[in-house]
């Protein structure tokens, strides 16, 4: 989608992938439907396992089923009524675990163990990376070659998927990350050269409270990433206003970061021809409106 206001404001040529209308409503269904059609026969037909409560259980849940194999979801018992129901609509098993006296971790492996099933992690994983990086081949494919490419940052999926693809189809092109304020360890990873570890961030943005880039997506960040900003959840709420007025598109908090941190970047990209990702459309028509009476 373009906007004639958004590329006014910034002066630029300004191209949105919206990954808020793929199948499950994130991106996170390429890396899924890539990592599970990546294994071998025997090992898909034993079933695959993700634990999440967002958007990559729906994701490895639908891929599952579209490939004819099981898919069991780990979720937490307080996990929102929605997600649970829409991740058992696409026909997987939900295993629920206390988030306070178990580990996630221990039981999908326990239950890999038992079954043969794969763990799908959510970005750590070169299948799932080569999925998310499909997004920006087929925005440079239908948009033309970019000067610089603005992806959200949780695990770092996204981006290292979107910075190899440009890197490919688009030389020359600058890729950044734009993560919440509140939890800046991809940003503080990037500029230290190391993996930064941080506490559960309190943001809006759920789909980015990741604690700790990946080695896979830190080595590709850190080598074909240009810089990583940030965006308050204000600049958040903001953006999302905008697109529900302006665009007449819904996008989730975490799905707005890239067109924050290109706002925030203001007429520094003036003449530029750009790129956003949105990366997801997720919220429920309450949150929604909590957020945009604050
Ligand atoms: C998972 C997710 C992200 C972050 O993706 P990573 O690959 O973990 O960096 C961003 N936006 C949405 C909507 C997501 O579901």
């Amino acid at each position: 989608m373009t906007s004639r206001t958004v590329d006014e404001a910034l002066g630029a040529a300004v191209f949105f992938k919206c990954e808020n209308f793929q199948r499950t409503g994130s991106f996170k269904f390429r890396g899924a439907l890539n990592a599970v059609s990546s294994l071998e026969p025997e090992s898909r037909a034993r079933g695959v396992i993700a634990f999440s409560s967002g958007n990559h259980a729906q994701a490895v849940a639908l891929a599952a089923r579209l490939l004819g194999t099981d898919a069991t979801i780990v979720m937490p018992t307080d996990a929102p009524a929605s997600k649970m129901a829409a991740t058992l609509g696409y026909g997987a098993r939900v295993v629920t675990y206390d988030r306070y006296r178990e580990n996630r971790e221990d039981i999908a492996r326990r239950l890999a163990d038992e079954r043969g099933a794969t763990v799908i992690p959510p970005f750590d994983h070169p299948a799932v990376i080569a999925g998310q990086g499909t997004a920006a081949a087929e925005l440079i494919g239908e948009a033309g070659s970019l000067d610089a490419l603005f992806v959200c940052l949780g695990g770092g999926g996204l981006l290292s998927g979107s910075a190899l693809a440009a890197k490919a189809l688009s030389p020359g092109c600058k890729v950044y990350g734009v993560e919440p304020a509140a939890g800046n360890d991809g940003q503080l990873s990037f500029r230290q050269g190391s993996i930064v570890r941080i506490e559960v961030p309190t943001t809006i943005a759920d789909g980015a409270q990741t604690q700790a880039l990946g080695q896979h997506t830190f080595d590709i960040i850190r080598r074909d990433v240009a810089d990583i900003f940030t965006a308050s959840d204000a600049e958040l709420i903001d953006c999302m206003r905008f697109f529900v007025t302006r665009m007449k598109i819904v996008v989730e908090p975490t799905g707005c970061l890239g067109f924050a941190g290109a706002r925030g970047l203001g007429r520094s990209l003036a003449g530029r021809r750009v790129g956003i990702i949105i990366s997801g459309g997720n919220v429920d028509d309450r949150r929604l409106t909590d957020l945009f009476d604050v």
